[in-house]
């Protein structure tokens, strides 16, 4: 399977080429040159979940991996994940389920890729003898998902960038409490989109990039997309492989943009809807046409607090009909603030994405309200996602909305709906008297660069 960059500027990659670069050379994102289509959907029902997994990765690995390597790197990563079906889908009403993303070890659906690509990033490196410096930024998910999946890993070491005082105290200290001396916590002054462009700073310095080693890990990184895919298969076949809609919170759009390729391989998604809070450039770009950045307005739904959201490049190239020259100048014009979609692409994604945003009140009364309706529990995300979820319910259409983070992760916002501080999962009991390890970093990309180079452990 070949790969190439959304700007049509960068040399052409393999899987594993991809997923150790994270970003193309030329500031696109690698997808694959032609989406497979997945053969054997009706034989899915009552398979385990790593089962699945390997059907529907398999196609995208090319000669980069083994049968056995893949297998074993699934079924490494999951045994990580502390509920039998790793992907649970209850019900919460007629016609809508939960899938419940945060049994793994960060509590978030971000586990689910990095678990795997840290395996894959371990057989990779170990056959080459190659040294990486994995950078990221976060708003708190990815950056914990990350440190725990790679802490202890050789040949790499990992560096994440955090908005100073705007994650969560769960996500810090998932994120400074693991000892490893190979992955390292930076507290950057400013907000995720800063952190954002920070990264891609370091990844279009070419010299420092191949310096260090330089390789990404974020939702970006072509192999996290495949890993989310397997979800919307195993909760598909659960329900009897019939048209499905699937509603997502959404920030970057690797998540849902995860959930099109499924239904490009021909997995019956009939809608995939995306789910906004009060940071809503996706759904005013869907309903208008328009992509324009605002301020970041930070939210009780941090992990979903961005303005600029990267995979959605990915989306706006197959809805141009690949025209990698077309998605140059829109990002061109993005740096002015923003572009216009044109009628032909707004069309195209319209056919497959429908668009809600959430304020902070109702995302509030839907805790309140799942809570009292059905006993469950929801992180201020997924209930963003169950809100959108029921304005866009229709009888006789299954609606499956991702619950994208565990409650515990987010407590304040929990209790500030129902009066109850939602407790961590046994295995996690001791977070909060573990001691921290993190570096207070400007925003400024020469002051990153000479704290890799001075803290990596190569
Ligand atoms: C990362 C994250 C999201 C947003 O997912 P994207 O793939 O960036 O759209 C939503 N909810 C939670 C809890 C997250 O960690």
């Amino acid at each position: 399977m070949r790969y190439v960059s959304t700007r049509g500027q960068a040399p052409v990659l393999n899987f594993e080429q991809a997923m150790l670069s994270g970003l193309a050379r030329d500031g696109g994102l690698y997808l694959p040159e032609t989406i497979p289509a997945f053969a054997g959907l009706e034989q899915l029902d009552g398979l385990s979940y790593e089962e699945v997994a390997f059907r529907v990765v398999r196609p995208f690995t090319g000669d980069s991996f083994s049968d056995d390597e893949l297998r074993g790197a699934i079924d490494r990563a999951y045994a990580r994940i502390s509920h039998d079906a790793r992907a649970p889908l209850v019900q919460l009403a007629p016609g809508h389920h939960l899938l419940e993303l945060f049994h793994g070890p960060t509590l978030a659906f971000k586990d689910f890729a990095m678990q795997l690509i840290a395996q894959l990033f371990q057989i990779a490196l170990a056959r080459s003898g190659q040294r990486i410096t994995i950078v990221g930024a976060t708003s708190g998910d990815t950056g914990s998902a990350a440190i725990e999946a790679f802490r202890g890993i050789d040949n790499v070491d990992v560096f994440i960038m955090y908005p100073h005082g705007r994650v969560s105290e769960v996500q810090r200290r998932q994120m400074t409490t693991p000892p490893a001396a190979n992955v390292h916590a930076l507290a950057v002054t400013g907000h995720f989109d800063d952190c954002q462009a920070r990264l891609k700073d370091l990844f279009n310095d070419h010299a420092f990039r191949d310096g260090v080693g330089l390789a990404g890990v974020n939702s970006i990184n072509w192999a996290r997309v495949v890993a989310q895919i397997v979800y919307y298969f195993t909760a598909t076949a659960s329900l009897g492989m019939r048209p499905t809609d699937f509603c997502v919170p959404t920030g970057n759009f690797g998540d849902i943009f995860a959930g099109s390729i499924a239904r490009q391989m021909g997995l019956p998604i009939r809608r995939l809807i995306v789910a906004t809070n009060q940071n809503d450039i996706l759904h005013r770009a869907l309903s208008s046409g328009e992509y324009r950045m605002g301020a970041v307005e930070p939210s009780i739904s941090p992990s979903m607090d961005i303005q600029v959201s990267s995979n959605f490049e990915r989306a706006l190239y197959l809805a141009y009909g690949q025209d990698a020259g077309a998605i140059r100048q829109l990002m061109e014009e993005l740096k002015q603030g923003g572009f216009a979609i044109s009628q032909g692409a707004l069309e195209a994604l319209r056919e497959q994405y429908a668009s809600g945003r959430v304020s902070e009140e109702e995302t509030l009364d839907t805790i309140r309200a799942m809570r009292e309706r059905t006993g469950e529990i929801l992180c201020p995300h997924s209930a963003v996602g169950v809100a959108v979820a029921e304005r866009h319910l229709e009888p006789g259409v299954p609606m499956v909305t991702l619950a994208t983070a565990h409650p515990a992760k987010f407590p304040d916002a929990v209790e500030r709906a129902i009066g109850v501080r939602p407790g961590l999962p046994p295995h996690m009991a001791d977070l909060f008297d573990l001691p921290e390890r993190l570096t207070r970093v400007e925003n400024d990309v020469d002051a990153l660069k000479s704290l890799i180079l001075e803290r990596r452990t190569a």
